[in-house]
């Protein structure tokens, strides 16, 4: 069990207020993995296993079979089974944060895998620790692999033509225009996602700080790795079904990370790129028009 505010573990814990933050916690405010926990009689110790659905002992008050006394699920405390480690308990544990002594390879993909099909759980794990770094380091790291990947591809097409002086200068070029466009693209995210937490705030009485935003949209930004798959690209359809996916995964995260409902998260998230996009749509409009205007004016 983690301290739903702080992460601190609480195994072995009468519940009460956690000693790193003095939220006060009871035990059946947490779900964890079935037959993976033992919970102890607050009167005698003896050990129950948790193997109700919820991973805690089920019905929630009984007699103990020891000592005769009325037990309350919720007074007791709770350890990981022998020979379970404290991660196998967790139903809601982040891959990235909480990987403990897992490998890099089998983390990354785990992570890939639980950010692109398990956007709620994964923003769950999030609740009390919400620091930006993580999330940046990942999506940062992700997208120079999407950078790699078009370079590669291109290489690679160019290298098949057999001109591989033009694609190494093909290549420079490439991963110089990827980079600036990398840029271009964070600096657009980071507005929008502001704004988006501008969005979300309005008419919440007391909402959660603008990293719990900014951390869930950069943490379900794993789909937009799609938009490099070589098999997808050729169909054109990658980059549109890489955006569609993070969108749908990135309010679902939102909707969690603020506890609002899934429509006012996807608002909340969309918003932002139209008024974007229309700005610039008419700002560009405007700029045609009135140096059209111009040029007419100075030819007649
Ligand atoms: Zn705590
Ligand atoms: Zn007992």
């Amino acid at each position: 069990m983690r301290c739903p505010s702080c992460r601190y573990e609480l195994w072995n814990l009468k519940p009460g207020p956690c000693p790193e933050c003095s939220r006060v916690f009871s035990t059946t405010e947490f779900t964890l993995v079935p037959s993976k926990v033992h919970f102890l009689c607050p009167h005698c110790e003896q050990e129950y296993l948790g193997n109700g659905e919820d991973g805690l002992p089920a019905p929630r008050q009984f007699e103990c079979g020891r000592c005769h006394e009325s037990v309350d699920v919720a007074l007791m405390s709770a350890r990981p089974a022998p020979g379970v480690t404290s991660q196998q308990c967790y139903t809601d544990d982040h891959p990235w944060l909480d990987r403990g002594d897992r490998g890099w390879i089998s983390t990354f993909f785990t992570t890939m895998y639980r950010l692109s099909f398990q956007p709620a759980i994964t923003a769950r794990a999030l609740h009390g620790r919400s620091s930006l770094l993580p999330s940046l380091v990942f999506a940062a790291g992700l997208s120079l692999i999407a950078l790699l990947c078009w370079t590669l591809i291109s290489l690679g097409i160019a290298g098949v033509t057999g001109a591989l002086n033009a694609a190494l200068l093909k290549t420079t070029a490439i991963v110089f225009a990827g980079g600036l466009a990398w840029l271009v693209i964070v600096l657009a995210i980071g507005f929008c996602a502001c704004l988006t937490h501008l969005i979300l705030r309005f008419g919440i009485p007391a909402p959660r700080p603008l990293s719990y935003t900014l951390s869930s949209i950069l943490w379900s930004s794993a789909p937009i790795l799609v938009g490099t798959s070589p098999l997808l690209t050729t169909g054109c359809c990658a980059v549109p079904l890489g955006w569609g996916w993070f969108t749908v995964n990135a309010s679902i995260a939102l909707s969690v990370a603020h506890s609002i409902s899934v429509r006012r998260a996807v608002v909340a998230m969309i918003a932002p790129f139209v008024l974007v996009f229309a700005f610039v749509f008419f700002g560009l409009a405007f700029a045609v028009v009135s140096v059209g205007g111009a040029v007419g004016g100075a030819t007649s």
